[in-house]
């Protein structure tokens, strides 16, 4: 068994220094996962990851054989958008959840604004595109900054006026950040790697999916590399 220690590695996939995604912990490593397809035959063994492994790890990755991956976990702290989190949260298999609590505590002034807007996507009613330069950046940006804090001035205002957590968050948006811990095993980590890394997955959530890939990867290292090779070809 490994564990990461103490501190944990902090990543801000977003830029604006609030969205984050930290390691909190980890148990298990390469060698965890060919000792799980190997135990089928009594071949599980304490020697140090070989070529061999390596060649196993591709093997159960090329032909879906899922379980050996499930025999380890990674904790991220991950501070992210409302409307992030709503995607993340739809991953049920192999994902553990815990989220601050807008009952229970008063949510704190932390708003993501996009530093650039893009367009719907003509072809693809649920994709954007990039900017072409028609729409107006600045009123976006005013309108936006004006939704928000009409929104989290209203909250502040109901609950000054004595109105309970649980109903004045009503009235916030989703670019409201929460934050959670998420706990994954890399079987689930890289399903959803696969769905939320991926071009038809909404921007901002790839952006966290791939600051969670940054820092798994180093405690995974053949199992990704073999995955994104897998990927990849
Ligand atoms: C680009 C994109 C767009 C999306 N758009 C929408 C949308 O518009 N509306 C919406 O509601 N959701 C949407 N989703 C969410 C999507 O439908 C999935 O809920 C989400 O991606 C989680 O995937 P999953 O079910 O494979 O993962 P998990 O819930 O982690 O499940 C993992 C796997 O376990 C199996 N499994 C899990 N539950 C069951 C079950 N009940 N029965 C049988 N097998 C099961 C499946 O093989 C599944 O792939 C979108 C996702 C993506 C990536």
């Amino acid at each position: 068994m490994t564990a990461t220690d103490a501190s944990p590695l902090t990543l801000y996939p977003l830029g604006d220094g609030l969205g984050s995604v930290s390691l909190v912990q980890s148990v298990g490593d390469d060698k965890m996962i060919t000792n799980a397809a190997r135990v089928s035959f009594g071949g599980d063994s304490d020697a140090p990851l070989n070529e061999r492994d390596e060649k196993l790890i591709r093997y159960l990755l090329r032909h879906q054989h899922g379980s050996p991956f499930e025999h380890n976990l990674i904790t991220f702290k991950i501070v992210c958008p409302i409307f992030v989190d709503r995607q993340m949260v739809r991953h049920r298999v192999g994902v553990s959840k815990n989220e601050i609590s807008g009952r229970y505590v008063e949510m704190q002034e932390r708003n993501f604004t996009p530093p650039s807007f893009r367009k719907q996507a003509p072809s693809n009613r649920q994709a954007s595109v990039e900017d072409d330069g028609t729409l107006d950046q600045a009123e976006a940006a005013r309108v936006w900054e004006e939704a928000w804090h009409q929104a989290f001035g209203a909250y502040q205002e109901l609950l000054r006026l004595g109105v309970t957590r649980e109903q004045a968050r009503g009235v916030l948006p989703l670019s409201l950040y929460t934050e959670s811990y998420y706990t994954f095993n890399v079987r689930s980590l890289l399903h959803f790697l696969e769905l939320r890394d991926h071009e038809g997955a909404q921007y901002e959530t790839r952006l966290f999916a791939r600051a969670m890939a940054q820092l798994a990867e180093p405690l995974f290292p053949v199992t990704f590399r073999e995955w994104r090779a897998l990927h990849a070809g």
